[in-house]
């Protein structure tokens, strides 16, 4: 990395209130304030392949108003101050078509490749729908070749086509599996429930290679052996993270597409993510977040949270964790 010395970290609260001062995620710096970087938040404003109710293109704005209040300054169930071990940004949104599907896909995938760059930056998106999950796929595959993908959802989103459309939040993850982006055998979908169209989605799913922890099953495993069961999928492939927020009851994430009920707490969802920190993950997702079905930001808050996990696990479990090691007093709080 070609930063001069420590890590830029978030804006001081005890001088600027969170309330006030620059809209970027956790008021970490944003690409111009930088000479280099580790990871980057991306907005990916797009919601063109939702299928129920629309307005995710609204979530990255919400997620980083949300995402203001996260004091990212040490991350205690990880016990690591992310921002002081590697340069992380806000690289702000991709500029994409609200009008064609395959368009705005080309735009995010072209926008992503970009920033990644041929070195071992990272990349955490906020959504947007689903959709944008193929792209950020497409371009994390072309750095680190096929990855393990954790998923966090209510839906299987391994449908083959909608209104006769290849590309939508309900079918990236069968475009995935066919165009070779996923480690055969190595994927797994957790939070599966709610009815489906026919039995037969289940077994095709399967024939994918993917296995599914559905949100019943947590009742009867648990936590730890849901976390078990991810680890040994995955094996020491390297990891990509969606999570499509609608994996948490309507309770906990009422402002989203497709609600299903049953779903797992907040709670449940961070302690999952966090029991799997040292995965080597190389990109991550958190999507459909759809503002104007939010109340009081319960949707957008538990999202930012769960974005700022994802960077704290990138930074604790990837291979480029405490390279830098900089223990300085540029302390944010
Ligand atoms: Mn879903
Ligand atoms: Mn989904």
């Amino acid at each position: 990395m070609t930063y001069e010395s420590a890590p830029i970290g978030a804006l001081d609260s005890t001088k600027v209130p969170r309330f006030a001062g620059p809209g970027t995620f956790a008021r970490i710096p944003d690409l111009s304030q930088v000479s280099d970087y580790d990871i980057a938040i991306l907005g990916v404003p797009f919601d063109g392949g939702t299928s129920y109710r629309p307005g995710a293109r609204f979530g990255p704005m919400a997620v980083r108003q949300a995402a203001r209040n996260l004091r990212a300054g040490f991350h205690v169930e990880l016990d690591v101050a992310p921002l002081k071990q590697l340069q992380v940004v806000d690289a702000g949104d991709v500029p994409c078509s609200p009008y064609g599907i395959s368009d705005a896909v080309g735009e995010i995938e072209d926008h992503t490749r970009e920033l990644l760059g041929g070195s071992n930056r990272r990349i955490v998106a906020i959504g947007g729908d689903h959709t944008i999950a193929l792209p950020m796929l497409r371009a994390v595959a072309r750095e680190h070749g096929p990855v393990a993908l954790v998923h966090f959802d209510a839906h299987l989103d391994t449908w083959d086509t909608y209104f006769n459309a290849p590309v939508t939040h309900g079918t990236i993850f069968r475009r995935a599996f066919e165009e070779g982006l996923l480690v055969e055998d190595h994927s797994i979908h957790l939070g599966i429930r709610g009815p489906i169209y026919d039995q037969i989605d289940m077994e095709q799913d399967r024939s994918f290679g993917f296995r599914t922890i559905r949100a019943n099953d947590l009742d009867v495993i648990g936590i730890d052996g849901a976390v078990d069961a991810v680890k040994q999928r995955v094996g020491d492939v390297p990891v990509y993270v969606s999570v499509d927020i609608d994996v948490l009851d309507p309770a906990f994430a009422p402002g989203t597409g497709t609600p299903e009920a049953g779903g797992f707490s907040s709670r449940e969802l961070l302690r999952l993510l966090r029991q799997l920190s040292g995965l080597n993950l190389v990109g991550a997702d958190v999507v459909e977040v759809s503002p104007a079905y939010d109340h009081a930001e319960v949707t957008s808050v538990a999202a930012a949270t769960v974005a700022f996990d994802l960077v704290t696990m990138m930074v604790t479990g990837g291979r480029t964790a405490r390279e830098h090691a900089p223990e300085t007093d540029s302390a944010v709080r």
